[in-house]
């Protein structure tokens, strides 16, 4: 992972601004006090990508049983702030786009048997090959996100990262959040992972 992709982008003039992202380390065992698959799956079918992608619900199998070994989570969120007129347009743009460059930047991280659960769909290929009725044609590429393997995300975020997730029932919120996890084999990775996330929080900006 390069430090720099996670840099904060501060651009005055921008409509939103992305704080560099916290980690966080988690065990198998917390992270799995947030994981209620029938209760957020079932929140996926209001999605309009529902069933468009091998890597979202409906499943065949539970898709958190067919994942390797992982016996710690780093849990990586970041917040995306709402500049002062911006438009609910302007701002998902800008969330998406730092969003991407996080999960990029997460793909990336991939070292030692870890594995990225990146927010979002699937974007191993410019069409996922689920609407057409055929199989996953490049599995080595597709991920999961927290959702489709049925993490509550606001949960993980605000128990276990202590990051208050913010949805006002009128109006545009302070910030959006994005939350990705790298799934790992040993806290060893785990700690390895973590370290290199506090290394690109922390530099000069
Ligand atoms: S790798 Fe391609 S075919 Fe497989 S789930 Fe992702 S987008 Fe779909």
């Amino acid at each position: 992972m390069s430090p720099q992709n996670l840099d904060n982008e501060q651009d005055v003039a921008s409509p939103a601004v992305s704080e560099a992202p916290q980690a966080v380390i988690a065990s198998r065992a917390d992270m799995m006090r947030y994981h209620d698959p029938e209760r957020i799956q079932g929140y996926c079918q209001s999605c309009e990508k529902h069933g468009q992608y091998w890597s979202c619900p409906p499943f065949a199998e539970p898709p958190l049983a067919q994942l390797g070994e992982w016996t710690h989570a780093v849990l990586v969120t970041q917040k995306t702030r709402v500049a002062c007129g911006a438009t609910k347009e302007e701002l998902i743009e800008c969330f998406l786009e730092a969003r991407q460059t996080l999960c990029k930047a997460m793909r990336n991280s991939e070292v030692d048997g870890a594995l990225a659960v990146v927010a979002g769909h699937c974007e191993g290929c410019s069409i996922c090959t689920r609407s057409l009725g055929i199989a996953c044609c490049a599995p080595t590429r597709m991920r999961y996100s927290l959702e489709a393997l049925g993490f509550d995300v606001t949960g993980l975020a605000e128990g276990l990262a202590e990051q208050k997730v913010h949805w006002p029932a009128h109006g545009l919120p302070d910030y959006l959040m994005t939350v990705g996890a790298l799934l790992c084999p040993s806290p060893e990775v785990a700690m390895r992972l973590y370290s290199l996330f506090r290394l690109a929080r922390d530099m000069p900006q």
